[in-house]
């Protein structure tokens, strides 16, 4: 385990932070922190211990392009309340990566050490945003920079903000996937077969659109999963689907989290 990682943990859930203490040109000191859990560690960790392979911002208000329906559900929210320390970094990364994209000095200092993290700890692949997402172009150019820099490193993310997708196209290392639901899945359509991207599709009232594009992931809201029964399976949601759309949904929010479901072993989302 790296020297000052942090463990907590919200039921199964395992988290972990990690800080990037960082020496500016100028000799300002700016911290960055990672974050990572169970879910998301991939080769990087274990699901009881994971490593921080993500780096987070705040829910909404990173979120330019957020809808009423990710809005009202986001799953960041719950972390929020239950793990301040954690939520307490995306709050302080949020403010300084802003401070850093306005100087273009700090912006590659920042990206030769936050390179540097990745290359060293995240072998096994890098998730960006447990919370927040792209909040401008040139935000998006600098997760393009990183990428370039760590190309030994499989990295994903999820966004609504189609706005700036296009630095982030065509990189081998990244895969692009394109959070939607009922109140933007149009232009999540239209975004996605430009530029040859994945849909994950959200269902908070449980329907899921026909016209799904092959290869889609389907995300459903608490009240949707069946990780509360003794046969998850009999939740009248999955009752209510096709076996098509059954295959296409993310098996740990369906089913729980634990060490054989979760990202990594399950690839849907990751190619
Ligand atoms: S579908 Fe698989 S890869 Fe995607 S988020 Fe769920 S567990 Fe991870």
């Amino acid at each position: 385990m790296a020297k000052g990682e942090i463990f907590m943990s919200i039921g199964p859930t395992k988290f972990a932070l990690q800080e990037l203490k960082m020496k500016m040109p100028d000799g300002r000191e700016i911290t960055l922190w990672f974050d990572g859990s169970g879910k998301v560690t991939r080769d990087n960790g274990t699901f009881d211990e994971p490593v921080a392979n993500a780096f987070s911002l705040v829910q909404v208000v990173d979120c330019p392009f957020a809808t009423p329906t990710c809005r009202s559900i986001c799953y960041v929210h719950i972390l929020e309340a239950n793990e301040r320390e954690v939520h307490d970094k995306y709050i302080l990364n949020s403010r300084t990566i802003r401070v850093i994209l306005s100087n273009s000095l700090y912006i590659m200092a920042t990206a030769n050490a936050f390179a540097k993290y990745v290359n060293e700890n995240c072998r096994g692949g890098f998730r960006w945003h447990v919370s927040g997402d792209i909040f401008s172009w040139i935000y998006a150019c600098f997760i393009r920079l990183i990428c370039l820099e760590t190309p030994n490193v499989r990295h994903w993310i999820y966004t609504r903000s189609y706005d700036y997708v296009a630095p982030l196209v065509g990189l081998p290392n990244l895969v692009v996937n394109l959070s939607a639901d009922k109140d933007n899945l149009s232009r999540a359509i239209v975004t996605a077969y430009r530029f040859g991207l994945r849909i994950c599709y959200l269902t908070v009232d449980g329907l899921v659109p026909d016209d799904l594009p092959a290869g889609s992931v389907i995300f459903p809201n608490h009240s949707l999963r069946g990780r509360e029964l003794p046969r998850p399976t009999d939740a009248p949601w999955w009752q209510s689907i096709t076996p098509e759309q059954r295959r296409m949904v993310c098996p740990a929010d369906f089913f729980g989290q634990s060490p054989n479901i979760r990202c990594g072993p399950c690839r849907k989302c990751l190619k």
